[in-house]
């Protein structure tokens, strides 16, 4: 007769299951990213910011897996900005990435001086700071020969921004997972962008790596960003599927269907006599805003 097995092994054997799912996830969202938008080739050197925080932490973890099993030969740099925020603990990043044998580049600059000195009491530093960690880091790139820099930004900061760009700027406007930056000569690409933030926060949690929070400075984050990711968090909880829906319309434009002028020529339009394949139903109903909202993906996409 077999012993009843412990309640605490069965948890621990579910947990196991769970994290395990949940690396496999990310692993695979990561790759099928990076294959999509051809963010890495043959003989690449990325430079990986890390932060500290959650989500660059798990980019060069799920970096690190993808590069031993990648049919391509790459390499990775990880690059820390010691901004010398009051309280940043300087020997933790160092330490945590000498522990996983990856090469990095502390590098040491006094932004929060500057930001400080600069940006009136009570207002947020974070564009400043933004703009100024932005020179530095393509900077360092090109000291460091990277020909590719990985940025941790995720699903959510990518449907974040498309919806304050909607809501108050009036355009449509992500975050795109792979562009050329803005001096125009380095490639940013963003791995995790196909990646849930609530699963890079468990797979943080698990792997317990050691977070430095960004906002030490004192900063509050947007008060217009914190106001989209609370109506994300609520549609995500009563409209199950929405969120899924919203994000994946990002891959799936129909200039013909939209207002652009640049990008359709409504002008030169003419009637050709023959059936066009996606040609607009007019008055009929859309059968695919008249069909039942499709349940949530549970491994998108
Ligand atoms: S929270 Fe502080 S460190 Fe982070 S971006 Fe804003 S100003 Fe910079």
């Amino acid at each position: 007769m077999s012993a009843i097995e412990p309640p605490a092994t069965r948890r621990e054997e579910k947990l196991a299951y769970e994290r395990n799912k949940l690396h496999k996830r990310l692993l695979r969202q990561a790759g099928q990213a990076i294959a999509d938008f051809g963010m890495i080739e043959a003989g690449d050197r990325v430079m990986v910011c890390l932060s500290g925080g959650k989500d660059s932490h798990a980019l060069l973890d799920l970096l690190i897996t993808l590069r031993s099993r990648a049919p391509v030969a790459f390499d990775l740099v990880a690059v820390n900005l010691d901004q010398k925020q009051p309280g940043f603990p300087a020997d933790v990043l160092p330490r945590y990435l000498a522990s996983r044998g990856v090469p990095f580049h502390v590098e040491n600059q006094d932004t929060y001086s500057i930001v400080t000195r600069v940006i009136p009491q009570g207002r947020t530093l974070c564009s400043l700071c933004s703009r100024l960690r932005r020179g530095i880091l393509y900077r360092v790139a090109d000291e460091l020969g990277a020909t590719k820099i990985a940025l941790g930004h995720h699903r959510d900061d990518i449907l974040e921004t498309f919806f304050l760009n909607l809501f108050f700027g009036g355009k449509l406007e992500a975050m795109p997972p792979k562009l050329v930056s803005d001096d125009g000569r380095h490639i940013v690409i963003r791995p995790l962008a196909y990646a849930k933030e609530e699963d890079l926060a468990g797979f943080a949690q698990w792997r317990e790596f050691p977070i430095i929070p960004c906002n030490l400075c004192g900063s509050q984050e947007n008060l217009k960003r914190r106001e989209i990711k609370q109506l994300l968090r609520d549609w995500e909880r009563r409209f199950p599927g929405r969120v899924e829906n919203a994000f994946a319309a990002l891959g799936r434009l129909t200039p013909s269907h939209l207002m652009d002028r640049e990008r359709f020529d409504f002008a030169g339009l003419r009637a050709t006599g023959e059936p066009m394949p996606g040609g607009d139903i007019a008055f009929d109903a859309d059968p695919a805003l008249d069909a039942p909202v499709r349940p949530p993906d549970r491994d998108p996409p």
